[in-house]
């Protein structure tokens, strides 16, 4: 607990909780009132250092804190140096994937900032782009944006980048997966060369690791959970089921009162749709959120979930990202994510401040190698909770190995595109230019998963209606 002490001004080796760790005046007041006594290990690890203008590689999943680990240091700097903003620039840039997790970002930024003569903006796609024009004119403290809609004004002349002395990017991985990367990019060569660079990822794949070394300039590597690894209070557990069986699964599922916060993942935007429908006509209602939805949509299905009005949220990888509701009980994967680290972090959803949490996975024989792909991955093998195939499956017990149960074929799971770049080759961008979207999609009509590139040949123009596509302007 803290005292008296830790106010600013004490006797610094009397120092506890966020003061040790530099925080001060104001924004402690503000952290305090917020309820952040104790740092978490996050920020305990990445604040120091990045109040002595360090770069950080942070490995860290949304829930953990990471959101003050980077905002705290950057108040700080920025309430030290008083107001000092050229119209249309951003002091601080931080990047989201999502536009939710942008909202959740400035939330606590203005908790955290309360008391303090501190400026903050959104620019979001799915959103009126004039009100964040009118927004940036005067100048601001702190951005937040998506990488899409940040690279439409910066190219329009909207907004200058060239006075960003800090830069935060949030979700690495999901950037990288939602073809962000080259925006990303673009976007960090256009700020102050003498900035400080903050990158959170909850996993590291490769291409994250050639990001940090092009970005970050000698970075402190924080870490606070082992990559790729289920927090330990959610049961896990796999139920199979034929496609065609699943809605009845789930519908008897969630009439246990038992699953008092669900949420349901769909691989794809149309199957989330499908499944909220036939929710519907069971008798359940449901709120659901994906890429397609407004933004104002999304907010009321999210604050509906929140508040308890609906108990059940069906959504997609990409819209639940980033997502910090707190009482989730339950998480059901509808079908098997195309990529075997989102199940990591769609069953983290739940089982959040050391509360239980259930994760229930329908598996259809068709996506046994995927289900072999997570189960790598967590190192477990989940157990077995229904089997509704009439046999047991063949390839967990290959003495009753049976040729229906085979996937027909599982080569196509990823289609090529598992960080995010369309196959052939990088989109051949010029800059800020105009012509930047040369996405060359594989075929048509194909379902794809939320957030991979448009699969097919074409006038992108007339397919898009000359906008870019949704996934992109998340
Ligand atoms: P984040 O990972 O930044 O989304 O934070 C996850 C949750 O932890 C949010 O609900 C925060 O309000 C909360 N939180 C962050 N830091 C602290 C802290 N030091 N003490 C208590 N709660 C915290």
């Amino acid at each position: 607990m803290t005292n008296e002490n830790t106010l600013p001004g004490s006797n610094t080796a009397e120092l506890t909780g966020f003061a040790a760790l530099g925080i001060t005046g104001a924004l402690l007041k503000a952290t305090h009132t917020a309820g952040f006594t104790e740092p978490k290990p996050i920020q305990a690890q990445a604040i120091p250092p990045q109040m002595e203008g360090r770069d950080i590689f942070g490995i860290a999943q949304t829930g953990s804190g990471k959101t003050a680990a980077f905002a705290l240091p950057i108040l700080s700097k920025i309430i030290a140096l008083g107001t000092k903003r050229r119209p249309k620039t951003a002091r601080a840039l931080i990047l989201a994937p999502t536009r939710e997790l942008a909202v959740q970002i400035e939330d606590t930024i203005k908790i955290l900032a309360k008391g303090a003569h501190v400026s903050t903006a959104l620019v979001l796609g799915g959103v009126s782009r004039f009100s964040q024009v009118k927004k940036v004119a005067p100048g601001v403290d702190i951005l937040i944006a998506t990488p899409g809609r940040l690279t439409d004004l910066v190219r329009e002349g909207d907004l200058m980048l060239a006075d960003t002395k800090w830069l935060v990017l949030d979700e690495g991985d999901r950037m990288l997966d939602m073809g962000f990367i080259n925006d990303v990019k673009r976007i960090a060569k256009a700020t102050a060369p003498d900035r400080q660079t903050v990158l959170f990822s909850a996993t590291m794949p490769n291409e994250i690791a050639e990001l940090a070394k092009g970005l970050l300039k000698n970075p402190i590597r924080v870490e606070v959970a082992p990559q790729s690894t289920a927090a330990a209070e959610i049961v896990q557990g796999v139920v199979f089921a034929r496609t065609k069986q699943k809605r009845q699964v789930l519908s008897t599922m969630l009439a246990d009162e038992a699953m008092k916060s669900v949420i349901i993942f769909s691989r794809t935007k149309h199957g989330a749709d499908r499944v909220t429908k036939d929710l519907e006509r069971d008798g359940f209602k449901a709120a659901v959120i994906h890429g397609n939805k407004s933004q104002n949509a999304r907010q009321k299905a999210l604050n509906d979930f929140r508040d308890g009005s609906v108990r059940i949220l069906v959504a997609t990888d990409i819209a639940a990202r980033g997502i910090d509701v707190p009482g989730i009980s339950h998480v059901v994967n509808f079908d098997l994510p195309d990529e075997a680290e989102s199940y990591v972090h769609r069953i983290g959803r739940t089982g959040r401040n050391g509360m239980d949490g259930i994760a229930i996975t329908l598996c259809d024989p068709s996506e046994n190698s995927k289900l072999r792909q997570v189960e790598r991955i967590i190192r477990t093998k989940l157990p077995i909770v229904a089997d509704h195939l009439g046999s047991p499956d063949p390839q967990r017990n290959p003495a009753e190995k049976n040729e229906r149960f085979e996937p027909a074929n599982d080569r196509n799971d990823r289609n090529g595109r598992r960080d995010g770049r369309r196959p052939g080759g990088e989109n051949k961008g010029n800059g800020f230019g105009k012509k930047r979207f040369g996405d060359k999609p594989a075929f048509a009509g194909e379902r794809k998963p939320e957030g991979a590139k448009p699969a097919f040949k074409g006038n992108n123009k007339r397919r898009f209606g000359g906008k870019r596509p949704a996934a992109r302007a998340a």
